[in-house]
């Protein structure tokens, strides 16, 4: 009985300590930075998407390069297509299907 008592007293200390740092670090208890999610809209600059679904990257379907969670936005993925493969920037969406 005493064990546990002695158990109890260890794990509330341990609460107690843990309020304390979050309390002292709010930033701490801040969710994570969202990861960027793969839209289908994505595919008429030419992307397809590889990864897992918790952090999707954008791969280019010309090239096959694949780019980074952070890159996953449409003026980006659109940047890569003008600065890499003008020729395909004006074919229809149909072309990547
Ligand atoms: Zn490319």
């Amino acid at each position: 009985m005493v064990i546990m008592k002695c158990k109890g007293r260890l794990i509330g200390l341990f609460r107690q300590e843990i309020k304390l740092i979050l309390l002292k670090n709010p930033q701490n208890i801040s969710t994570p930075p969202k990861k960027r999610k793969y839209s289908n809209e994505f595919l008429k600059y030419g992307f397809s998407v590889t990864g897992d679904e918790d952090c999707p990257k954008p791969l280019c379907v010309v090239c096959g390069e694949i780019l980074s969670n952070g890159r996953m936005k449409p003026s980006l993925l659109m940047r890569h297509l003008e600065t890499k493969h003008p020729t395909y920037k004006q074919r229809d969406i149909s072309f990547f299907h």
